[in-house]
C-alpha cells in the first residue's frame, strides 16, 4: 500500500511540517508500505518527488524539490495525486492544512486520509469558533474577547474600551487561524496592544485576545475515531516567558515531563476534558489537546491541535511512545484509523 506523504504547504508552519515530514519517513514500515511524496510549496504548487521504498539515508530526499519549483517538470495537478491503494497523510500544519481546506479537497476526490475531517479542522483551527462550542459543553476556558479586523478598523478605541472592561493586562492577542505561536504577542498596556494587534491581522482578519495567566501548560494526546484514547498529560517545562516560535524550533529551550508531575485528580480532569472536547468537535484520527494549569490546580483548556507537531521529539508521539506505542505503531494505527473511517462513509 502507498502512503501519499504531503507535506511542506503554504502557511507560515511550512518548515515545521517539513521536520515533521522526515520523523514520518524515517519510522515507516517499509515492509508494508512505499511512500510517495509530494511536496506543496510556500507558494502553493504541488510537486511529486520520489517513490520511497526503503528508508532514505538523509532528509535530503525531502529537500530535493525546494529551491525552484519550476524547474522541474514535476510539478502536478492536486488531483492527480489520485490513485487505488493508497491513503493520504497530510502532514501539513495551520492554515491550508491544518484548516479543513485540504480535508475537503481530499473528501472531493475521494481519497483516505489520515486525521480529523472538515468540520473538525476548521473548527478547531479556528480559536474563537472552539471557544464557542467548548462553551456549549462547559469547558473552562480563560477570559476572551473576539476581535474581527472590520471592528477593529472602525472603532479602535471602542475594542481597547471592551478589552480593558472584560480583561485585565498582560492579554494575549492570537490570530484565530495559526499556529506555532505566529503572530501571538504578550500585550503589556494599551500600546503594546495596538501593536499586537496589527501584528495578529497581518496572519488573519479574525483575532482573539485573551486574558494571560501564570500558569503551567500540560497537554494530552488523543488518538481514535469514535473509540477515544488519551494519554497522561505531558508537561512543556518552560523557563522563557512564553511558548512562542523561537522556544518550540530554534532555541531548543523548553524541557518536556512525560508524565507531568501533577495530582492525579489534576490527570484525571485533564483527560476528562480532552475527551468530551474532541467528542464535541467530532475528532478523528488524532488530536492534542492543550491546557493551562494554576497553582491553585485549576485547568483551563486552551485548544486543540488536530494536526500537532509529529517529529520525533515533539511532545505529541512522545506521549505516545511513553504510553507504550511506539512512532512507528503510531503511524500504523493513525493510517488503520483513516482507512477505517473512509470505509465507514461507503
Ligand atoms: P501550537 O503550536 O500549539 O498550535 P498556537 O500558535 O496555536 O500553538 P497557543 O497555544 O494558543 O498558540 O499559544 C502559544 C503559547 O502562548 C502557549 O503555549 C503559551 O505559552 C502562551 N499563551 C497563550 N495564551 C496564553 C494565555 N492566555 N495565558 C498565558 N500564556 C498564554
Ligand atoms: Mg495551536
Ligand atoms: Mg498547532
Ligand atoms: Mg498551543
Amino acid at each position: 500500500m502507498k502512503i501519499i506523504l504531503l507535506y511542506g504547504g503554504q502557511s507560515a508552519e511550512h518548515d515545521v511540517s517539513i521536520l515533521s515530514a522526515f520523523s514520518v519517513l524515517n519510522a515507516v514500515y517499509y515492509n508494508y508500505y512505499q511512500v510517495q511524496l509530494v511536496y506543496i510549496t510556500r507558494d502553493g504548487q504541488w510537486i511529486k518527488g520520489p517513490l520511497l521504498k526503503e528508508k532514505p539515508e538523509s532528509e535530503e530526499v525531502l529537500h530535493l524539490h525546494w529551491q525552484d519549483a519550476n524547474d522541474t517538470d514535476q510539478v502536478i495537478q492536486p488531483c492527480h495525486i489520485k490513485e487505488d491503494d493508497a491513503i493520504v497523510l497530510p502532514i501539513l500544519h495551520g492554515p491550508n492544512g491544518e484548516d479543513g481546506t485540504i480535508q475537503g479537497f481530499l473528501e472531493t476526490i475521494d481519497m483516505p486520509y489520515v486525521g480529523a475531517g472538515v468540520m473538525t479542522s476548521a473548527s478547531s483551527m479556528d480559536k474563537i469558533m472552539t471557544k464557542y462550542i467548548l462553551h456549549a459543553v462547559d469547558i473552562p476556558q480563560v477570559p476572551y474577547v473576539p476581535v474581527l479586523k472590520s471592528q477593529w478598523k472602525e472603532n479602535p478605541k471602542k475594542i481597547f474600551e471592551q478589552c480593558e472592561g472584560t480583561l485585565l493586562y498582560p492579554m494575549f492577542v492570537k490570530p484565530a487561524n495559526m499556529g506555532s505561536s505566529v503572530g501571538i504577542t504578550k500585550a503589556n498596556d494599551r500600546k503594546e496592544l495596538q501593536e499586537a494587534l496589527i501584528e495578529a491581522y497581518r496572519y488573519d482578519s479574525r483575532v482573539v485576545i485573551e486574558q494571560s495567566i501564570e500558569a503551567r501548560e500540560i497537554e494530552v494526546a488523543i488518538l481514535g475515531n469514535e473509540d477515544v484514547r488519551t494519554t497522561l498529560p505531558g508537561e512543556i517545562v518552560k523557563e522563557v516567558a512564553f511558548y512562542d516560535y523561537n522556544s518550540k524550533y530554534i532555541d531548543n529551550n523548553i524541557k518536556m515531563q512525560i508524565p507531568a508531575q501533577i495530582p492525579e485528580e489534576v490527570q484525571q480532569k485533564a483527560r476528562e476534558y480532552a475527551t468530551i472536547a474532541y467528542t464535541t468537535l467530532g475528532g478523528r484520527g488524532l488530536s492534542r489537546c492543550d491546557f493551562f494549569l494554576t497553582n491553585k490546580n485549576e485547568l483551563f483548556l486552551n485548544e486543540l491541535n488536530t494536526m500537532p507537531g509529529f517529529t520525533q521529539f515533539s511532545m505529541y508521539p512522545s506521549l505516545w511512545e511513553k504510553t507504550g506505542l511506539p512512532y512507528g505503531d503510531l503511524i500504523e494505527e493513525l493510517i488503520q484509523l483513516g482507512l477505517n473511517q473512509y470505509n465507514q462513509k461507503k
